[in-house]
């Protein structure tokens, strides 16, 4: 089942197709917070407890690869934080029902998540376990924060790093066809990488941020003097204008990639905005991206926004009338 992730991230199958041929006890997963990776480990626990499928059909028909994946196998235990603490006992249970002969196979795995976060007696149980592997005794630890993973377990394991997700993994995990703009810079601005994080409040703050770059990009950016009271009827915290700057910012990035290879990163369902954009100056552009780029971190400095707009209009009208 390993095959289905080929395409998806071939140095990962790569590595894990080779492991499996010679499989060691311990194996540390610093997951990077990758979309895929569970599933992708939770086909490798599939070939190496039951050996026999190499293609998705073939475990479809596989009981025991069915049990497997619904996390419900006897020779496959998993142990999770509870209350954000992995805590001794998690481990003793883990130890003592291993400590028993296996019914079925002769091989067992167990997946601790979150590995970071074993307190320090549970800790040192676990590195018992690990400095005395019982023969096929497999240790799948997972973490997204492979730095603050104590160097005692990391040292004893193999290391595999998940790469990171793009943009573009995001966009086909999550199949997502229609309103790729809105997508792509929730994903971008929020740094997100968990469709059902996103929430409506977000969602509409990245539709007003694009509609007003739509009006300013028409009646210019000077323009927002007359639409000053709706734009703060809109953006009214400091956490909303900085939104709005990183969306005007994408877009002016937008305007000088199609401008250099005709591609649009962010605002694919914007094409004709960007294309009557593109007319502008590079000189102009790069001018006003710098500008923003000041301003945006201002934002953070807890300046006056009404400052700060009016600051921005006056910078870009110097920069239109130049
Ligand atoms: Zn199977």
């Amino acid at each position: 089942m390993l095959k289905n992730f080929f395409e998806i991230d071939y140095v990962m199958y790569k590595q894990l197709s080779n492991i499996k041929k010679k499989i060691s006890h311990a194996y540390l997963f610093n997951l990077n917070d990758n979309i895929y990776a569970e599933d992708f480990i939770f086909s490798f626990i599939c070939e190496i407890l039951c050996e026999t499928h190499n293609y998705q059909e073939e475990f479809n028909q596989c009981l025991k690869c069915k049990q497997i994946l619904n996390r419900n196998y006897d020779d496959l235990k998993i142990i999770k934080p509870d209350n954000n603490v992995i805590k001794k006992d998690q481990i003793d249970e883990l130890q003592s029902s291993f400590s028993k002969s296996s019914l079925i196979g002769n091989k067992r795995v167990y997946v601790i998540y979150d590995v970071e976060k074993l307190n320090l007696s549970a800790a040192n149980s676990l590195l018992k376990f690990l400095e005395e592997p019982t023969d096929g005794i497999i240790a799948i630890l997972l973490t997204n924060n492979i730095n603050i993973v104590l160097k005692t377990i990391t040292s004893r394991c193999q290391i595999l790093n998940f790469k990171k997700n793009n943009l573009n993994d995001l966009i086909k995990y999550y199949n997502i066809n229609e309103n790729l703009t809105y997508y792509k810079l929730l994903f971008v601005i929020w740094k997100k990488n968990k469709f059902d994080e996103m929430d409506a409040e977000k969602n509409n703050l990245i539709i007003n941020s694009v509609l007003f770059i739509k009006y300013l990009e028409k009646n210019k950016l000077k323009s927002i003097v007359f639409i000053k009271n709706k734009f703060y009827d809109i953006f009214k915290t400091k956490e909303e204008i900085d939104v709005f700057f990183k969306c005007v910012i994408l877009f002016y990035n937008d305007v000088i990639s199609y401008k250099i290879n005709n591609k649009i990163l962010y605002f694919d369902n914007y094409e004709k905005e960007i294309k009557d954009s593109s007319n502008i100056d590079f000189n102009i552009l790069f001018k006003k991206l710098k500008i923003l780029i000041e301003k945006e971190k201002l934002i953070e400095k807890n300046i006056n926004l009404n400052l700060l707009m009016d600051g921005l209009i006056i910078d870009m009208e110097g920069i239109e009338n130049d």
